[in-house]
């Protein structure tokens, strides 16, 4: 159905024989319209201004004048509304005007006479007449009456509503669903099969609600009703139902607060009715204007009730009753005016269709029948719901064998037969499932070993860190202890040599000499037995090894020493004489190996001679032996005489080798003091430059400057060597004890000409780290000996 505007009409209440009457007049127009023209007269008495408008029209749809009967009001405003009721639309009438207007008496009716009966008695005789009538629906009617008083909602047909006060009955109150329809919680539905049932049930809610009235609460001017008759109806074998409602609506009476000059509790009442009617018409001029987006139904419980008759779906009718008594004229215009904007109110009413889920299920379940029937026809099989036990032994093992096959092609083929196939799924999923659950135990299982092994793991983890801080603690400990030994050792040896040079040299053997001066300063058994033993061979050799090991400025500094000492002349003579003295023994030597061979030779000739002389007597019996032979005599004579010749020779190289293994002790013994003259001086030299400059022992960057050197070179100590010092030699070369004493702090020396070209040479040349370690070496030793 179109949209439709609410159709409005408009009842006038009959004059009483006293009322007087205001002026106004009916009208209707060439397109059946009706119209109310209301003559406001300039009555200063009455309260009106003078410069109100004297005339006013308002349109209706129909106009029932004061004569017009009951009968003729139902069948124009709500047989419609009815009828409509009927085909599944919602319908509601409601009558709006001031108190005593005609409100009550146009829904319900009058008591006195049958025929004052109202629309509402009038629309259920109407319904159901009709649903009598219509044999082609099943129809069923329940009806529920609803009073709104102060905003609470009561159950007009509520049981216990006898025994109460209206306050004490329960209170109805609006439920919204998520589809925002109202449900009215606590309000009954009552059947009504039959008309009677119906009027019955309308005859209790009115009586009801007149026990409720008090004369101080005269609650049925001032509250709303509103009568819902609800139908459904359905085809016979239709799952559709069609619902609909119809509100019959009394409304309270619309008149303003000042003129019922009411107060205190009734003044309460009027302002709620007021209210009430007040948010209706906010909600009714919302519904007017165009493109409004919120309309105010929750603002008050009536309009929340009548929300689906106001601007939804629903066919809508309104009674505006009117009294025209002149008094009265003032409301009148006022709930015409109301009216009229009601009339713009555009509605659109929809079939209310549903399907019955009951009827649903009992539908479905003659298809489900039908289709079993047919299917049996088909497959010529009976078919069950529940599959047989062999049924499922089967099924079972065609899944494992399908489950099993690797094969990418293989199926699994249990016929058309949905329970059977849809067993499977379940089964598979059932085996999946277990087979997950395995699998998650499974896991959880490693899980939980796995962390144990990560626990085992990392506390060997945290034993073998400790083990390895452990020993790394332990080799730095090592490490700094052997940087010490090394230092004390360079120190030692130093020390050792120094000390050797300042001890008493030549009055002890060399060895003995040795090993009492190493032997303080800790040195190794190995060392001193290999100077001992090398004595005679390479001492110097392995005392200049021993300088090169500990440093080659040291080493260069003892060559240029070793230039100015007065021993290298000594030893240079000696070399040279030995060099002689080894030629000669050369030549001896071979004198007397070619003295040998002309022996070997003479007496290689001597021997032939006696063969061949012994080989001739044999020969010649005759020939004598014994008889002198003079080339054996000259043989003999010749031998003799080499043989003093070789004696005299051999005599000779003895003599010549006994003074070269003297001449080459005395070399070696040279070279041996002229190292430790070395050695000693150098130790002197390191003490002084201690003594002197002890920050350039102890800076750490005092290693390898020039300047350092300079002043080294300059120290009168260092010039004494630096001007070419010799230490005062042996007062011979056989190895007597020489001048120098370990308790002389200084040494005796003299200065020796020409030797000044080594001054340049050493004070320009770099003392290098070498140096400066071993001094400061040389300082911890006599650091911690102190
Ligand atoms: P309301 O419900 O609007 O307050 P009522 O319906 O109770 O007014 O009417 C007040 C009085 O007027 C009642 O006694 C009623 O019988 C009488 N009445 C109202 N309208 C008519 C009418 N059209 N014909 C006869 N009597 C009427
Ligand atoms: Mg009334």
């Amino acid at each position: 159905m179109a949209k439709e505007t609410i159709r409005v009409y408009a009842r006038l209440k009959p004059l009483g024989r006293r009322q007087q009457a205001g002026i106004y007049s009916v009208d209707y127009d060439e397109k059946s319209v009706s119209s109310l023209e209301i003559i406001v007269p300039h009555d200063l008495a009455d309260g009106f201004v003078n410069n109100k408008r004297e005339s006013y029209k308002f349109k209706f749809q129909e106009i029932f004048d004061q004569e017009a009967n009951q009968d003729v009001v139902f069948d124009s405003i709500a047989k419609p509304v009815a009828e409509c009721a009927l085909a599944g639309y919602n319908g509601t009438i409601f009558a709006y005007g001031q108190t005593g207007s005609g409100k009550t008496f146009t829904i319900t009716g009058g008591a006195e006479h049958y025929s004052d009966r109202g629309i509402i008695p009038r629309t259920l005789s109407f319904i159901f007449n009709q649903l009598q009538k219509d044999r082609s629906k099943v129809y069923t009617t329940h009806v529920s009456y609803l009073e709104i008083y102060n905003e609470c909602g009561y159950d007009l047909l509520d049981p216990r509503h006898e025994a109460s006060r209206l306050e004490d009955l329960p209170k109805v109150t609006i439920m919204e669903d998520p589809d925002q329809n109202i449900h009215l919680k606590n309000l009954s539905l009552q059947q009504a099969s039959n008309e009677e049932e119906a009027l019955n049930l309308l005859f209790l809610g009115d009586t009801n609600r007149m026990i409720a009235e008090t004369p101080m609460n005269q609650a049925s001017t001032r509250s709303h009703c509103i009568f819902t008759i609800h139908i459904s109806s359905k085809e016979p074998g239709s799952a559709t139902i069609r619902r609909s409602k119809l509100h019959l609506v009394d409304l309270a009476g619309s008149e303003r607060v000042a003129k019922t000059g009411a107060g205190g509790h009734l003044l309460t009442e009027a302002k709620y009715i007021n209210l009430s009617l007040h948010y209706l018409e906010q909600v009714i001029i919302a519904l007017a204007e165009k493109n409004r987006s919120h309309i105010p139904y929750r603002n008050s419980m009536m309009t929340s009730v009548l929300r689906d008759s106001l601007g939804g779906n629903c066919m809508t009718t309104m009674i505006a009753t009117l009294s025209l008594e002149k008094r009265n004229i003032d409301e009148s215009i006022s709930t015409c005016r109301f009216a009229q904007r009601v009339a713009l109110i555009k509605n659109e009413v929809i079939l209310n269709e549903e399907i019955d889920p009951r009827l649903m299920i009992v539908q479905l379940k003659r298809e489900i029948q039908d289709l079993k029937d047919e299917l049996v026809l088909v497959t010529g099989k009976q078919k069950t719901s529940e599959l047989s036990q062999e049924e499922l032994l089967w099924l079972d093992e065609l899944i494992e064998t399908f489950l099993k096959d690797n094969d990418p092609d293989s199926t699994l083929d249990v016929g058309a037969d949905m329970c059977k196939i849809k067993y499977c799924f379940r089964r598979m999923k059932q085996l999946l499932n277990h087979s997950k659950m395995s699998d998650k135990k499974l896991l959880s299982q490693l899980n939980s070993e796995e962390k144990d092994i990560n626990k085992e793991a990392r506390e060997e983890l945290k034993k073998l860190k400790e083990l390895l801080q452990q020993r790394d603690n332990e080799i730095n400990i090592l490490v700094h202890m052997l940087k010490k030994e090394k230092k004390n050792l360079q120190g030692a040896l130093f020390q050792l040599n120094a000390a050797s040079a300042c001890s008493t040299f030549s009055a002890q053997p060399l060895s003995a000499n040795l090993e009492e001066s190493q032997s303080p300063s800790g040195l190794s058994l190995s060392e001193t037995k290999d100077y001992s033993s090398s004595v005679h061979s390479l001492p110097f050799l392995s005392r200049q090894a021993g300088l090169g090991k500990l440093s080659a400025g040291c080493k260069e500094a003892f060559e240029i020493f070793k230039q100015d000492h007065a021993y290298s002349v000594t030893i240079e003579n000696n070399k040279r004489l030995l060099n002689q003295k080894f030629a000669e023994a050369k030549c001896l030597g071979e004198k007397l190996n070619a003295l040998k061979n002309k022996i070997s030779n003479l007496k290689r000739e001597l021997t032939q001679r006696r063969t061949q002389r012994a080989a001739l007597a044999l020969c010649n019996p005759s020939e004598d032996l014994n008889t002198f032979d003079p080339v054996e005599e000259k043989l003999q004579t010749q031998i003799e005489e080499l043989k003093t010749s070789y004696k005299t020779v051999f005599n000779c190289l003895k003599e010549l080798k006994v003074e070269v293994e003297h001449l080459q002790l005395l070399t070696e013994k040279g070279e041996m003091k002229l190292q430790k003259d070395f050695q000693v001086w150098w130790s002197e030299e390191a003490i002084n430059l201690q003594q002197e400059k002890p920050q350039m022992v102890s800076s750490p960057n005092a290693t390898s400057t020039s300047p350092q050197l300079t002043k080294l070179s300059r120290h009168p100590s260092a010039s004494s060597f630096s001007k070419t010092t010799e230490v005062v030699p042996m007062e011979d070369t056989a190895g007597k004890t020489d001048s120098i004493s370990s308790s002389q702090a200084t040494l005796q020396i003299r200065t020796v000409q020409g030797s000044s070209s080594s001054v340049s040479l050493i004070g320009d040349r770099q003392v290098d780290a070498d140096i400066l370690a071993f001094i400061k070496a040389r300082e911890n030793i006599l650091q911690r000996k102190g």
